[in-house]
């Protein structure tokens, strides 16, 4: 019997169908991001089932599809945003991101782990956008630039879990901004959507419950 391998369009009508995938802007990013540029050698046939995957030995995972879903739908994203993702894995989160916001805005993504900053740069390069995504090696909780405490951020998204708030990247996010972290200890967490106002005041709403890695970085201990 032959097994069918899952393609980009069945995965989409799947989380179309469960009600994930519901505007147009992010089917577009599945589209021109296809997963399988993104996932680690050997994982090709599994690139469009609805689970996270092993990259390489690194203990991270590229993250499962309907939890990129909605996430990018959470974020609400519009052309022009500038954006910091914590977390690169294998950058196929900030490529969608980019597809989003377009060639006007900006996907900021940094990542701990050297051997996946350098996955994630070539993974972007392949799907074609690194004029618009760029990647750095350093510890995401304390922002990017670190340690900058001005508001230059549209959105902020994290993609590994933290036990409390980092305060960084709160503080680089603009007024009127959306930032997302799935907060709580490992194994499971609450995805948490934090809004700025326009006085700088923060409100914050339970999302869904979520599974990421564990942040990792001195903001943490
Ligand atoms: N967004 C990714 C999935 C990320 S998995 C994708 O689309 O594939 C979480 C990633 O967060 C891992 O690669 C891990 O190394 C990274 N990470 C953990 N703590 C971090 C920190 N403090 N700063 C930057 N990256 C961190």
């Amino acid at each position: 019997m032959t097994r069918e391998i899952p393609t980009n369009a069945s995965l989409l009508s799947r989380l179309e169908g469960e009600g994930v995938l519901r505007t147009g802007a992010v089917r577009e990013a599945l589209l021109s991001s296809p997963r399988e540029l993104f996932v680690w050698d050997g994982y090709r046939d599994e690139a469009y089932v609805d689970w996270p995957l092993p990259l390489g030995r690194t203990g991270q995972t590229i993250s499962a599809p309907h939890m990129v879903v909605m996430m990018l739908e959470e974020l609400e994203l519009r052309a022009g945003m500038k954006v910091l993702e914590i977390g690169s894995g294998s950058g196929w989160n900030a490529a969608c991101i980019a597809s989003i916001v377009g060639a006007r805005g900006r996907v900021v993504s940094v990542e701990l782990i050297e051997e996946l900053v350098d996955f994630a740069t070539r993974n972007i390069r392949r799907a074609g956008f690194e004029k618009t995504v760029e990647i750095h090696q350093g510890d995401g909780s304390k922002g990017w630039p670190p340690l900058e405490a001005e508001e230059i951020y549209d959105r902020v998204v994290f993609t590994a879990a933290a036990s409390r708030l980092p305060e960084l990247p709160v503080r680089q996010l603009r007024r009127g901004g959306v930032l997302l972290v799935p907060l709580g200890d490992s194994p499971a967490q609450i995805l948490t959507s934090v809004v700025k106002g326009r006085a700088g005041d923060l409100s914050s709403r339970p999302v869904c419950p979520c599974v990421f890695v564990p942040l990792v970085g001195s903001e943490e201990t």
